[in-house]
């Protein structure tokens, strides 16, 4: 299916060299929107021209973080190997033809020459030029022919480099940036082919983007400063040039560059660390983009229907792990019960917690509103499973009880359950409350208690619940194990 030259084709890119960072996946995320709310096609292509560095195990990577985050293409690769759509391979190892057959054009034209310098030769001639305090550009000597046909006659294979223009300057129009200008005596005649038929970077990237008919080009800032290259490929090539959409670069809240010492960055740890892949598609679209600069929940559905390149600002976008761990306690409190129990399943599982259906449904209301992060649902629900807890009997004192008093809370706290008609929140609460009024006791202080005996913790999901949950006859059980544990601390006489 050949589509019409207008309709909106955007491309992520990424070179299988590591893991999928949140700046990668928050351009990645602005492609496919675009795509989305223009009816386009996000397409995706792995530049697998770095043989040194490229993998098939960052590549699965990649694949995986996209899938997880729902970023689905409409061609490009659907496994490590094999891909689907009508411009492909969308491998660019697989392509490396083209850019021969492009180069050779560029060659027939004039528009490109052969060059023999030898790696050797071009570093000597960096390192003489940066110690005379000139710019290590390449001197183009193999512009001439009769120099080129010396070096051939010693039998050396030929890179293919451009012939930049000399004089002028090249524009960028920016669709975030809007106009910026580029000295054309600033770009050096790059190396489009190397000698071993590799494509560089610059070359292979106009290559595709022609073959595959992209029409907006948005990426990250970084690659602003090849764009007035790639526009000298594209002239020279005399084909049209598509949009450009340089997003900005992520800061750190300290406004360094992201990094892993500010904690997570691949997107995989942010899976793993039990962030909801919605609240991370949320939180990246308002990296550099607003819509009315307050809202900050936002569906897929609405981040589609809203989403524009004229909203996304030029300045760097803070990246803050609080914000975005907020915005994951909001999207795990709106979720359905149901649903958010069908989250935990895999991560209490991990945990070696293997809840039925039944203890799943009765847990997960209860720690709901205390989550931010489904990672620490284990450590708030182990005791549901635990046949006995292991707890510092000193716990039982955390309210500053003795332990006679601590005692004394628990037996009376097992009499009273003991007698609780229906074992129910709505039961158990007036009932507790009611007795530490009797004892004269802040009620604090005996929940506390109780909530070590029940739990093991100090800190739990709300007792009268937890208590419900684990049912009449346990809740027995651990006061009765807790004032044994206590006999420990308890004085004798
Ligand atoms: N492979 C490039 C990268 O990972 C893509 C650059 C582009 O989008 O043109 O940065």
């Amino acid at each position: 299916m050949i589509l019409p030259e207008r309709s909106v084709r955007v491309r992520f890119a990424p070179s299988p060299t590591g893991e999928l960072h949140v700046g990668g996946a928050r351009t990645a995320l602005f492609n496919w929107l675009f795509a989305r709310h223009h009816n386009g096609a996000f397409i995706l292509r792995i530049e697998d021209t770095d043989q040194m560095r490229s993998t098939e195990e960052s590549l699965g990577g990649i694949l995986k973080s996209l899938h997880w985050l729902g970023l689905d293409c409409d061609e490009g690769p659907v496994d490590e190997k094999s891909d689907k759509g009508p411009y492909g391979p969308y491998f660019q190892m697989k392509r490396l033809h083209l850019y021969r057959e492009a180069g050779q054009r560029l060659l027939d034209e004039n528009k490109a020459y052969h060059c023999y310098c030898t790696p050797q030769e071009l570093k000597e001639r960096r390192e003489a030029a940066l110690a005379r305090g000139e710019p290590p550009r390449y001197d183009r000597r193999c512009r001439d022919p009769e120099y080129r046909k010396a070096k051939a006659a010693e039998g050396r294979k030929p890179a293919v480099r451009i012939a930049m223009p000399l004089g002028g300057e090249t524009i960028v129009q920016d669709l975030v940036r809007d106009e910026v200008r580029f000295p054309n005596s600033e770009l050096e005649d790059l190396v489009l082919l190397r000698a071993n038929g590799i494509p560089t970077y610059n070359f292979a990237v106009v290559i595709d983007d022609l073959a595959m008919k992209i029409s907006h080009v948005i990426r990250a800032e970084e690659h602003l400063a090849n764009t007035p290259k790639q526009i000298q490929i594209y002239q020279a090539l005399g084909e049209e040039i598509p949009e450009f959409a340089h997003v900005s670069i992520l800061l750190a809240p300290d406004r360094t560059k992201l990094s892993k010492r500010h904690g997570a960055v691949a997107v995989h740890e942010f899976a793993r660390a039990g962030y909801l892949a919605e609240a991370m598609v949320n939180y990246l679209a308002l990296l550099g983009w607003s819509y009315d600069d307050k809202t900050e929940i936002f569906t897929r559905e609405e981040l589609i229907n809203y989403f524009g390149l004229a909203r996304v600002v030029a300045s760097p976008a803070i990246f803050s792990h609080e914000k975005l761990t907020w915005m994951n306690g909001v999207y795990i409190r709106n979720l359905k019960p149901e649903e958010l129990a069908e989250r935990l399943l895999p991560v209490l599982r991990d945990a070696k917690l293997d809840p039925d259906s039944d203890t799943l449904r009765r847990i997960t209301p209860l720690i709901q509103e205390r989550i931010k992060l489904l990672s620490e649902a284990p450590a708030l629900t182990d005791f549901f499973f635990q046949a006995s807890l292991d707890y510092e009997p000193r716990l039982l004192l955390s309210k500053g009880l003795t332990p006679t008093q601590a005692e004394q809370a628990l037996r009376q706290g097992r009499e009273t359950l003991e007698t609780t008609q229906s074992f129910d929140e709505a039961h158990i609460e007036p009932t507790l409350r009611a007795l530490a009024q009797k004892m004269d006791w802040e009620a604090g202080k005996l929940f506390g208690v109780l909530r070590v005996a029940v739990t093991g913790k100090t800190v739990a999901p709300p007792l009268f619940g937890t208590m419900a949950s684990l049912g009449k006859e346990r809740v027995l059980e651990r006061i009765e194990f807790a004032l044994q544990k206590l006999a420990s601390l308890v004085p004798t006489n």
